[in-house]
């Protein structure tokens, strides 16, 4: 599995959280948790936007 590190595009903060319990990893696809807060559009019902939990900028993320 890769480690998918991420960054803040703005401050360059670390976004990577927590490490996943192994008998969770398989379920979210990932080894760690994010750190970045998703923001749920109230038209479309899914995350348009991220933000960073740090600087609180926010950036289009799919
Ligand atoms: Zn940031």
């Amino acid at each position: 599995m890769i480690a998918n590190k991420e960054y803040c595009p703005y401050c360059n903060a670390d976004l990577q959280g927590e490490m996943i319990p192994q008998e969770s990893q398989k379920a979210y696809g990932a080894r760690h948790f994010t750190r970045k807060i998703g923001i749920t559009s109230i038209d479309i019902d899914r995350i348009t936007k991220w933000r960073c939990p740090d600087c609180k900028m926010e950036w289009e993320g799919n």
